[in-house]
């Protein structure tokens, strides 16, 4: 059996248009959702993803704003820029951009953004909401794993779901996600001695680990649902995820390629998150 191809490309397409249709009413009504990025530091890769993010909010008629300081922004000067923006009624969503320089404190910086603008989910308080299951903005990542997981057509209620990995913002609010959606979880991680055992028995394999090959065909239960979050690179520099691909889309019934899969999901849901934080401010308002 070859598995079925879940195009994170196509739906991240899809769910875009979504949001602009969503975005232009709310601009109608006086309102456009805005979404403000702070980068600090100098960062080669964390300036690619904030170009993206900025990008990204252009393309669906979101207002974006990037904030750029050097590497010696001190704590307290970025905890005034998240305060400001907090008070800023353009901005729906803020979201600073990780890893920070050594010197700031990143769960205080996180801790100190409105916890109805926290776009990307990490704060202690949109944790708790998920842990509880209250209305709250998840982490875009493993939101965007449910959303390709969900345009498979199969019902998560019953099935065994895996999750590799436990990191706060892929594999944790991922199992928790899933647990939410009635799936059965177990969580996998570094101190599991038998990962096969657990992947073998998997209707639904999420691998957030960041080690290629981590999941191989024989570790497959035939026709499981297998999303890839993994970003490496192969022996050639080419992008590849933790499944191998070539072979265990021979066994799985669905599957997420590197790229093209979870990948442009994140960034839609973090665009989702500003759109649903402004729709939830307005309502509020
Ligand atoms: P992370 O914080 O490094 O967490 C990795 C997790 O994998 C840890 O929980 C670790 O276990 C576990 N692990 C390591 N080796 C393992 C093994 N041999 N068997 C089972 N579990 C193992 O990474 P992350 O931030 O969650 O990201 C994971 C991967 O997803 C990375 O490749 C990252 O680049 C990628 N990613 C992609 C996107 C995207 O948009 N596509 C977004 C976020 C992350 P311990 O907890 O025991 O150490």
């Amino acid at each position: 059996m070859t598995a079925q191809l879940i195009d994170g490309v196509a739906l991240s397409r899809q769910l875009r248009g979504e949001v602009a249709g969503r975005a232009a009413r709310l601009t109608a009504e006086g309102h456009r959702p805005g979404l403000a990025v702070i980068l600090v530091g100098d960062d080669p890769a964390s300036a690619v993803y904030v170009r993206n993010k900025v990008k990204a909010c252009e393309e669906c008629g979101l207002h974006s704003v990037l904030e750029r300081y050097p590497a010696t922004l001190s704590e307290a000067e970025l905890l005034a820029r998240v305060a400001a923006l907090n008070d800023d009624d353009s901005i729906d969503g803020i979201l600073v951009q990780m890893p920070l320089p050594r010197h700031i404190d990143a769960q205080k910086v996180i801790a100190a953004i409105d916890t109805a603008k926290d776009v990307d989910g990490f704060s202690v308080h949109s944790a708790g909401t998920l842990t509880t299951g209250l209305p709250g903005l998840r982490p875009c990542t493993p939101y965007g794993c449910m959303k390709l997981i969900e345009s498979t057509g199969r019902s998560l209620k019953g099935l065994h779901a895996v999750v590799i990995g436990r990191s706060n913002t892929v594999g944790k609010p991922m199992a928790l996600l899933l647990l939410q959606a009635h799936a059965t979880v177990t969580v996998c991680h570094s101190a599991t001695p038998d990962l096969a055992l657990h992947t073998r028995q998997a209707d639904v394999v999420v691998a957030a680990v960041g080690r290629r090959n981590t999941l191989t065909a024989d570790m497959v239960k035939p026709g499981a649902i297998v999303i890839d979050v993994g970003m490496n690179r192969n022996d050639e520099g080419k992008l590849c995820g933790d499944v191998d691909f070539a072979a265990v889309r021979e066994v799985a019934g669905w599957i997420t390629p590197v790229p093209g899969g979870v990948g442009p999901m994140t960034i839609t849901m973090l665009l989702f998150n500003t759109l649903e934080a402004a729709e939830a401010r307005r309502a509020g308002a």
